[in-house]
């Protein structure tokens, strides 16, 4: 008697085990339908908003700076996981500091982006098709962490949705999971009145490495039979409760009005050029370009580094973009100058693109040395936590010395790296709006300042970034000859002073 009323009460936890699986389809069902999602196909949505530029902000505690969005059409089949998004951007009253090397907009940019499926695509100004093959799974992602992609993504067959309750904001709410493409957790937040307010995920970042990322779907309201909210996206953290706030880029997306919403629009999948679908994702190439005698410019893709050859040492400025590009600039080191250990690396400034491959060094048993106020920022970048996504070498063999805390040389105003013979001078760039603590690097031998970011040797008119490099060189009174980019080819100094001297 005592072992059947024993086994009858391990049956009813078993199934109130297995019963939330059944309970979240019917959230999601009960979602689809007060949303307008049941017979949606496809949507395309048009408003403005505002965009802020994941990984440029001025210093590692502020937000990412934003810029306008002064239109923004996105198109969606679900059925084909398609999505053309096409919108343009301007500078508008967004204080213009930090961003990208483009960064402020002078004149309004235009932005479209697609994927079908596997294929991702923009065009170019001339609005030829290029191809992004690296970025589809980015974009699927993009589709599946609307509100209307989420209920389908959960509810598609396989999805296997899970589910927890939680009290949030004093309302219960629900929360749905499932898993996407093989490992993308997705988990959709449904309120009581069965609307979707928020979708979170996790994305592969060479910074950060699980990098969350979080839609918020406030005030929503019917257009058309569809329930439509307020967009808001955050892409990782603002940890402004603590203080000093280390990492304060979080705003990533809004739209703030919506003027139409269109369901079921006819040719909603974008053809795939043939161009884009017969394309491979470039091999990453170092092409090296001596510029003296153990000095060298590793370039060949989007973002330089130069290796300066010292007695026992190397020294290595800058390690942009990611793990793939420092392996490939480690190896080529390792080509030109056997058996010298890369020492140090220097980085320029800690945006995301000049940062993404400064783990792999430290991996390597490299230095960092920064400016002294990126250091709180780097010793959470440089942490030996798991990276689920996209393991790197430092997330898998977790060296020792992050936690030690020698990992970094920090430098003020001046710092000066020498054997007595070869000499590399690194300084501090006053009074920049495009990052607080930039570091240029000067080699008295062969009369190079290497910069990033603050001059473009292709430029037509000259910009803030130019003008707060001259006069820094001024009052550094450097004896130039050559500006080496990490971005672009070397100019003699003539060039940029032409440049710099221009009136208009
Ligand atoms: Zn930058
Ligand atoms: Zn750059």
């Amino acid at each position: 008697m005592t072992t059947r009323l024993w086994l009858s009460v391990s049956l009813a936890a078993l199934m109130a085990v297995s019963a939330p699986a059944q309970d979240a389809r019917s959230v999601l069902q009960a979602a689809a339908k007060a949303m307008g999602v049941e017979n949606m196909r496809s949507i395309q949505y048009t408003g403005t908003g505002w965009q802020g530029m994941v990984g440029q902000n001025f210093a590692p505690d502020q937000d990412w700076p934003r810029v306008d969005l002064t239109s923004y059409t996105r198109t969606i089949d679900f059925d084909t996981m398609s999505s053309r998004e096409e919108y343009v951007r301007a500078q508008g009253d967004n204080p213009p500091r930090g961003g990208g090397a483009g960064f402020p907009f002078l004149t309004p940019q235009k932005v479209v982006t697609f994927v079908s499926g596997n294929f991702a695509w923009t065009l170019n100004a001339q609005g030829q098709a290029v191809p992004q093959p690296t970025a589809a799974e980015m974009r699927q992602i993009e589709i599946l962490t609307t509100p209307y992609g989420f209920l389908k993504g959960a509810m598609a067959p396989g999805a296997n949705p899970t589910m927890v309750a939680r009290r949030e904001y004093g309302e219960r709410v629900t929360i749905v999971s499932f898993v996407a493409l093989g490992k993308y957790r997705i988990n959709g937040t449904i309120n009581v009145k069965s609307m979707v307010q928020r979708v979170q995920t996790w994305v592969p970042s060479p910074v950060v490495g699980d990098l969350y990322l979080e839609n918020v779907y406030t005030n929503y309201r019917a257009v058309n039979g569809v329930q439509v909210p307020r967009f808001h996206q955050h892409q990782d953290f603002d940890d402004g409760g603590h203080q000093p706030n280390v990492s304060g880029g979080d705003h990533a997306f809004g739209l703030e009005t919506i003027s139409e919403v269109r369901l079921n629009v006819p040719n909603a999948t974008a053809a795939v050029p043939d161009v884009v679908r017969t394309a491979k994702p470039e091999p990453v190439r170092v092409q090296t370009q001596k510029l003296g005698e153990g000095l060298y410019l590793l370039a060949g893709g989007s973002h330089n580094s130069v290796a300066v050859e010292f007695s026992d040492h190397v020294v290595v400025i800058e390690a942009p973009l990611n793990e793939e590009r420092s392996l490939a600039a480690i190896g080529e080191v390792n080509r030109l100058m056997p058996n010298k250990p890369i020492r140090f690396v220097v980085n320029t400034h800690h945006h995301w693109d000049h940062l993404g491959g400064i783990r792999t060094y430290v991996h390597e048993g490299a230095t960092v040395v920064t400016h002294e106020g990126n250091r709180p920022y780097y010793q959470e970048v440089l942490r030996a936590r798991p990276w689920l996504l996209e393991p790197d070498r430092y997330s898998l063999y977790p060296p020792e010395e992050w936690s030690e805390g020698y990992i970094f040389e920090t430098v003020r105003e001046k710092y000066v790296l020498t054997d007595g013979v070869r000499t590399v001078e690194l300084y501090n760039v006053q009074g920049l709006p495009h990052a607080g603590g930039m570091l240029i690097a000067y080699i008295p031998r062969e009369k190079v300042v290497v910069q990033a970011d603050l001059y473009n040797p292709a430029a037509a008119a000259p910009n803030a970034n130019n003008r707060a490099l001259q006069r820094n060189l001024e009052r550094l009174k450097l004896d130039v000859a050559t500006l080496v980019g990490i971005h672009g080819n070397p100019a003699p100094l003539s060039q940029f002073l032409q440049l710099v001297n221009k009136t208009n």
